[in-house]
């Protein structure tokens, strides 16, 4: 008899969204569900670290009927290190979760995203993990068809484990599970947001900012995350966290030097 899978689960949207609910039932049938999430919204904090200020988890047994929950007052990379830390006792769960974030996390928005930064959190501590996101921001959102797209996911990578420093960014197309075409394994889109400040008055006369922008994409590539999620396919990016261009350390290799002075 083997032993049960343990499973914690975070995300980005906080411990209320109905999407972090979607992914608990999913994951229940795979393993034991410990819920570690963040106690308000955390979308945008990407790899966000809480340094200069205490961090509290409350147990919040109430909220999941059938895991165990607790609400962090941090980021959520700040919900997997505590997690692995404090709640999992140093014995790292087999599998991490991230999710199902409620909008697009495809593309250059992983780097903006803590649902992907808690993933990527849990791939630095070598546990398997991915972050799950449904193309509607909505707070009702639908997650139906994504729920069969998510347990396919997570038998997969059961069933055959990633490699070692990779983690999967999976997105999925707003709509009824009859209008979603299938899986495409793919990569990142080269696409950008292209930033617009709106720019108002407050009461008291001064000038503030509020962060808008259109999402546009560069990338004509038919193998991206983008042409995916546009021609109704759930998109798979096998995602990594070194950022080191290796294609161009052959170019800066000339920069090597030796100092040759004496010592
Ligand atoms: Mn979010």
């Amino acid at each position: 008899m083997t032993s049960t899978r343990r499973i914690l689960i975070t995300n980005d949207d906080g411990i209320t969204a109905p999407g972090l609910r979607a992914l608990v039932e999913v994951a229940r049938d795979f393993g034991e569900v410990t819920v570690v999430a963040p106690d308000k919204p955390q979308s945008g904090m990407g790899h966000a670290i809480t340094i200069a200020e205490p961090l509290r988890l409350y147990s919040t047994r109430e909220v999941f009927e059938s895991a165990v929950a607790y609400q962090c007052s941090g980021t959520p990379v700040d919900c997997v290190k505590l997690a692995v830390d404090k709640v999992f006792d140093k014995e790292p769960p087999d599998l991490v979760l991230s999710g199902i974030n409620h909008g697009s996390n495809a593309s250059i928005n992983i780097l903006y995203s803590g649902t992907l930064s808690a993933a990527m959190e849990a791939a630095i501590e070598g546990i398997q993990s991915a972050g799950f996101s449904l193309l509607d921001y909505s707070w009702d959102a639908d997650f139906t068809a994504a729920k069969h797209y998510v347990r396919k996911i997570i038998r997969r990578m059961i069933e055959r484990p990633l490699p070692p420093r990779v983690f999967l960014n999976v997105n999925i197309p707003k709509g009824p599970l009859s209008a979603l075409k299938g899986i495409r394994v793919c990569r990142q889109a080269h696409a950008k947001w292209e930033e617009d400040f709106i720019e108002r008055v407050d009461p008291n006369g001064r000038k503030y900012y509020w962060l808008t922008g259109v999402f546009t994409n560069f990338d004509e590539g038919e193998d991206t995350d983008q042409w995916a999620l546009e021609h109704g396919y759930v998109s798979v990016v096998p995602v990594q966290f070194d950022l080191t261009a290796h294609h161009s350390l052959s170019l800066l290799a000339p920069w090597n030097e030796e100092n040759t002075q004496d010592a």
